[in-house]
């Protein structure tokens, strides 16, 4: 498993960091895809997925941690602990799930899944294209990047539920469903495809990315 030299790490929201790392010169990968991270020498291991729009000579991802930390602490703790020039052993990219800036898209996310969400919407706004972000929840971490991505044109909404997008233009008329993508734990993905359900979309055609039980 290589591993890679942490180059900053920056608090983005509560419980939440995000981690730039160095990649490794043959590294392509694009937001959307995930990579498992271990602690060097540890039995543990989980998946991240890449919150930047692109990788270039890094890569970043957006790290949850609990609030209520056990005596064993967890690999989210662990990480969001790392300073710049510590290491963390990575796998990957790994996943299908993946974003290149090829149109349109509409992008839900909770927790730490809004990291990929910024990540694709960055990528969509920078080649030219629409971006709608919703986040479900009251404090969205990387709340600098969504600021930014309202000023440079992309619709933000920050919601308590999806069932509160009745007055917001939930169905994306003008976004197909493969252009519809998901980032969040299994709860948050119950909700998301109910959504679509009911705007008569097809959830099996949206790139959903569980990040498994809560
Ligand atoms: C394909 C895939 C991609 C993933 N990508 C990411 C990612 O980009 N970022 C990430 O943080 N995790 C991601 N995960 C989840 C992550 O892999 C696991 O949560 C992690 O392995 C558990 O490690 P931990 O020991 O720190 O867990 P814990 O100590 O339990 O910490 C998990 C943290 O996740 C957050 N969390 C847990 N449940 C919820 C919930 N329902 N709603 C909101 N937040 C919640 C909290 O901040 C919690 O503290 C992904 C999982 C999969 C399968």
């Amino acid at each position: 498993m290589p591993t890679l030299t942490v180059a900053a790490v920056a608090d983005v929201g509560p419980q939440t960091v995000a981690i730039e790392l160095d990649a490794p010169a043959s590294f392509d990968a694009a937001p959307g895809q995930f990579v498992l991270v271990r602690r060097p020498g540890g039995d543990d291991a989980g998946y991240y997925t890449i919150s930047s729009p692109a990788v270039a000579e890094t890569f970043e991802i957006t790290v949850g941690y609990p609030v209520d930390e056990s005596p064993e602490e967890s690999l989210g703790t662990w990480l969001a602990r790392r300073e710049v020039g510590d290491e963390i052993e990575i796998e990957g990219p790994l996943g299908t799930i993946e974003y290149r800036g090829e149109g349109d898209v509409a992008v839900y996310a909770a927790g730490p899944g809004i990291g990929p969400a910024v990540g694709v919407a960055e990528r969509a706004i920078e080649s030219g294209h629409d971006a709608t972000v919703v986040y479900r929840g009251d404090a969205p971490p990387h709340r600098a990047r969504l600021d930014a991505l309202a000023e440079a044109g992309a619709t933000v909404a920050v919601v308590d539920s999806l069932d509160d997008l009745a007055d917001f233009d939930a169905d994306h008329p003008s976004v197909p469903t493969p252009a519809v993508y998901v980032f969040g734990f299994d709860d948050f993905v119950a909700e998301a495809k109910a959504l679509l359900e009911a705007a008569d979309r097809d959830p099996a055609e949206a790139a959903i990315e569980s990040f498994g039980p809560a």
